[in-house]
């Protein structure tokens, strides 16, 4: 196989304030890719309600084939629960990660000083099963997951599997062997003793291949507490998909709200999806303080992640100068949105970002 020297990346800004965080997103790829000679074809991929608008669906035909044909792509919110009840408005999510096999969701948690955390030294990172569990636009090949046979009774159906659950904790697996070696399995086979038990099951199978990673066992409910009052306690998490949604929704509360939490999606395959734990959050939108940390540092997540599967240095450094230049703007209040505690808008912020760049790159 031939060494990959450069990028094809699809843009699908999606909804709300998607419009304004996946630009700053790409502009500041383009800075750093621009800095490290990384070569990147960027494709506009039209999604989500203005693609309703213009072209008739959410996500119009041809779409999928087109993102076949890319290496990665950074998907904005998707503001789906304010779309037309008509079937060309449809939610892409769950047909992307299913698509493309995008089944562990790496949600990283980090403190920064003076942005308002709740705890200093915040530094994990959790991986939620995206594919299955009780999710019920993911749980079964038609229809819904969930059922209402009279009308005051109401069935929810979870799906777990040995083969969901196996990659998921393997991808967990390499994440934990990469940073301090210690993996917690998160899940309540207390009472789920079939489905939590066959995740646990599973994620122990996996742990045979990696002997230097340390494993234990916290159950979800003492988890969500231990989140509050403890979280230095821990470094890689992996648990399924509804437990992972809750409990990255609370880890980011710890370190500054919705706008610290990025998010990517990863498969077996060699796509790679950016995608920010946030929604679309309308309430903010065009108003120019959005925080677009959580969606620059999954675009910065994104090209980390493909440096290291395709082997190359540039996109490595890539990753390494936007982090140079995150931390540069997390670092002042002026560069930096009012939900963590700055003066600043988020055209400062992203401006920040890139001066922190520039000042990275300059040589010493
Ligand atoms: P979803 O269910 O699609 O994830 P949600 O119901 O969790 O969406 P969000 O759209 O994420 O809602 O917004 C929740 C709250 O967090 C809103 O008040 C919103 O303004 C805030 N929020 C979300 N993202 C950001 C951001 N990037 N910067 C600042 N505030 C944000």
């Amino acid at each position: 196989m031939t060494k990959k020297t450069s990028l094809r990346i699809g843009i699908l800004e999606g909804d709300d304030i998607g419009h304004e965080v996946v630009p700053a997103s790409v502009r500041i790829a383009k800075a750093a890719a621009a800095a490290t000679g990384m070569s990147i074809e960027w494709v506009d991929v039209p999604i989500g309600r203005r693609a309703l608008d213009t072209l008739g669906h959410t996500m119009p035909e041809g779409t999928l084939e087109t993102l076949g044909a890319l290496d990665g792509f950074i998907l904005g919110p998707i503001g789906h629960r304010e779309y037309p009840k008509v079937p060309e408005a449809i939610n892409p999510h769950p047909i992307l990660r299913k698509r493309f096999d995008l089944f562990a969701n790496v949600r990283p948690t980090r403190s920064f000083p003076g942005i308002g955390c709740l705890h200093d030294d915040v530094d994990m990172v959790i991986v939620r099963e995206n594919n299955e569990g009780f999710q019920p636009d993911r749980n079964v090949v038609m229809g819904s997951g969930e059922f209402r046979p009279t009308h005051d009774v109401t069935i929810s159906v979870r799906v777990i599997t040995v083969e969901g659950s196996s990659k998921v904790a393997r991808a967990a697996f390499e994440i934990a062997r990469s940073r301090r070696k210690k993996l917690t399995l998160v899940h309540k086979n207390t009472v789920y003793k079939l489905g939590c038990g066959m995740f646990v099951d599973s994620c122990y199978e996996v742990a045979k291949d990696f002997p230097d990673v340390e494993v234990n066992e916290v159950i979800v409910d003492t988890m969500a507490m231990r989140l509050v009052r403890d979280p230095q306690s821990f470094d890689t998490i992996v648990t399924t998909n509804m437990f992972g949604d809750i409990l990255t929704d609370e880890a980011a509360g710890l370190v500054g709200g919705l706008g610290m939490a990025p998010g990517l999606c990863i498969g077996r395959g060699s796509i790679a999806m950016a995608q920010a734990t946030h929604g679309s959050a309308p309430d903010i939108a065009g108003k120019g303080i959005a925080n677009p940390f959580a969606m620059i540092e999954s675009t910065r997540m994104l090209f980390d992640w493909m440096g290291h599967h395709h082997k190359i240095d540039a996109a490595l450094g890539m990753s390494r100068l936007m982090k140079a230049g995150i931390d540069a703007a997390l670092a002042d209040p002026a560069t930096r949105t009012p939900d963590i505690r700055g003066t600043g808008t988020q055209a400062d912020m992203v401006n920040g970002i890139l001066r922190g760049m520039e000042a990275a790159h300059m040589p010493a």
